[in-house]
């Protein structure tokens, strides 16, 4: 029924933008954040995950950033990422927003992609600017240093403590604010800037729609909340709008 009512709002209020977390990898194998079973239960970001962590210990870091890796380079994406590619093939998708930094939406094949915390597709020296693609930092695993200056490495990715990069937080809020539907998929919605994405396409008189498993500090303004799985609701989601 939900879904129906969700199927119903896009097609009404088109176009529809997707904002996605970590709830939409969980079911690829990827650990997400901040359940008990989650990475910061086992890592402290405080030590892994801030830039100044990466800036006192890079080759620390990069013990967590290698084993991350690995668990991406094995994981598929799921039925949820190959539904919002049919949907986004079929007219009603604009862009993905998402917060992960996996990968698994461009190899599913998504094209109008804004990853708004970077990803591990490349990563880059602090000194001398060099680009390094992800399959060359691999084999310079376990501690990727620059093939030009020496420095070690950093992973294109967001950390605690960094500014979002400007242009794809600015092309979010720009899809967030034109939004007739921002769809949220497996983010609990607690993690600022992003967190504030939703209240962009609020203001503009957009409408709000979560799928996600567990509450939201947002639900209570979505037109649409379903709890439960992006796989299925996704799937579910793509069979009603053909
Ligand atoms: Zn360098």
């Amino acid at each position: 029924m939900s879904v129906d009512r969700l199927a119903e709002l896009i097609r009404e209020r088109r176009p529809c933008v997707v904002l996605t977390g970590a709830g939409i990898s969980t079911e690829s194998g990827i650990p997400d954040f901040r359940s008990p079973t989650g990475i910061w239960a086992r890592y402290d970001p405080l030590e892994y995950a801030t830039i100044d962590a990466f800036l006192r210990d890079p080759v620390k870091v990069w013990d967590f950033y290698a084993r991350r890796l690995e668990v991406f380079g094995a994981a598929e994406p799921n039925d949820g990422h190959r539904a919002l590619v049919t949907l986004e093939d079929r007219g009603w998708v604009q862009a993905v927003i998402t917060q992960n930094i996996d990968r698994l939406h461009e190899r599913a094949g998504s094209r109008a992609l804004v990853e708004v915390h970077g990803s591990v597709r490349t990563s880059s020296c602090l000194d001398c600017g060099a680009v390094v693609p992800r399959d060359e930092v691999v084999a310079l695993l376990p501690v990727p240093h620059c093939p030009n200056c020496g420095r070690v490495l950093k992973p294109d990715v967001v950390m605690f403590g960094e500014l979002l990069p400007a242009a794809q937080i600015g092309r979010a809020e720009s899809l967030a604010r034109e939004a007739g539907v921002l769809l949220v998929v497996g983010s609990s919605l607690e993690v600022y800037p992003v967190a504030a994405l939703p209240l962009e396409t609020l203001a503009n008189g957009g409408a709000l729609a979560i799928v996600n498993r567990g509450s939201t500090p947002l639900d209570r303004r979505a037109s649409v909340v379903i709890d439960g799985g992006a796989g299925e609701t996704l799937t579910a989601l793509a069979e009603r709008l053909q």
